[in-house]
């Protein structure tokens, strides 16, 4: 069975005493629904409070709940000003890291070859990574989404052993629709994610594929999670706006627990 996650995406949103207000929160709404062994949940927080966060998460919780880094350093130390590194994120109780956001490919020039050697770093840190992929809003016009994304998985993805890939969780976010509040139509995320668990078994194996957890991220709210979820090749969802509001957060949480499959 493949595992299902919901995981949060804070982005540069809260601050010390706000970000540990919300884990509060969630954690005591937690109590209310009950957490399928196979549902893991993760928070990306921003760099300064991993720890923090990290340490608010209670014993009981730890092995479902996982504390992630939003991005980090191809190299493990060294002369790189204002970065972070894989091996800091793990010293701070990190156990995974978001890689290839579509808004560190905009902003800050990463492609997918950097993408790839960061996995390695992640790898090396044995953090387990949620690697993003997505079409922009012309691409889609264009027709285009189907080989942007072969593209975006399949150089960052090179050379990767189907071991290895039990490691990565790949977050499918239409560009369009991340922070936009436009949504993909079940139908149309389901038909990325169906493409990608194919793509895959044609560079891995059916196992491989099969096991693959694929993850949908761009404007998912209480209104829609349910609808997208019930899709059978949606696994969870990585969730940003709606993540900053523990009700939200929680409601998104419940939809997955009931989720059909
Ligand atoms: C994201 O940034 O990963 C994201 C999915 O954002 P939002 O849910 O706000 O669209």
């Amino acid at each position: 069975m493949r595992t299902k996650i919901v995981a949060g995406n804070w982005k540069m949103n809260t601050d010390q005493t706000s970000g540990l207000q919300l884990v509060a929160e969630i954690v005591k709404g937690l109590e209310n629904i009950y957490l399928l062994p196979e549902i893991e949940l993760a928070f990306g927080v921003p760099h300064p409070y991993l720890k923090s966060v990290a340490d608010a998460i209670p014993d009981y919780f730890k092995s479902q709940l996982k504390v992630a880094g939003q991005n980090c350093h191809l190299e493990l130390n060294g002369a790189y000003t204002g970065c972070v590194s894989a091996a800091m994120l793990k010293d701070v109780g990190c156990r995974s890291v978001i890689l290839g956001h579509s808004e560190r490919r905009k902003y800050f020039g990463e492609t997918d070859a950097l993408l790839h050697d960061k996995i390695k770093t992640a790898f090396s840190q044995n953090l387990t990574v949620i690697y993003c992929c997505g079409e922009t809003l012309e691409e889609r016009e264009g027709g285009l989404e189907e080989k942007v994304i072969a593209e975006q998985i399949s150089t960052a993805l090179f050379g990767f052993s189907a071991e290895q890939l039990k490691n990565i969780v790949i977050a499918y976010e239409p560009v369009w629709a991340i922070g936009t509040g436009k949504t993909a139509s079940p139908e149309q995320a389901e038909a990325v994610h169906a493409f990608i668990r194919k793509s895959l078994e044609n560079q891995y194996d059916e196992t491989t594929a099969d096991n693959m957890t694929i993850l949908y991220g761009g404007s998912v709210k209480p209104a829609n999670a349910a609808d997208i979820f019930a899709k059978p090749n949606v696994d969870g969802g990585l969730i940003g706006g709606a993540s900053l509001k523990s009700a939200d957060f929680l409601a998104i949480v419940a939809a997955m627990v009931k989720s059909p499959k």
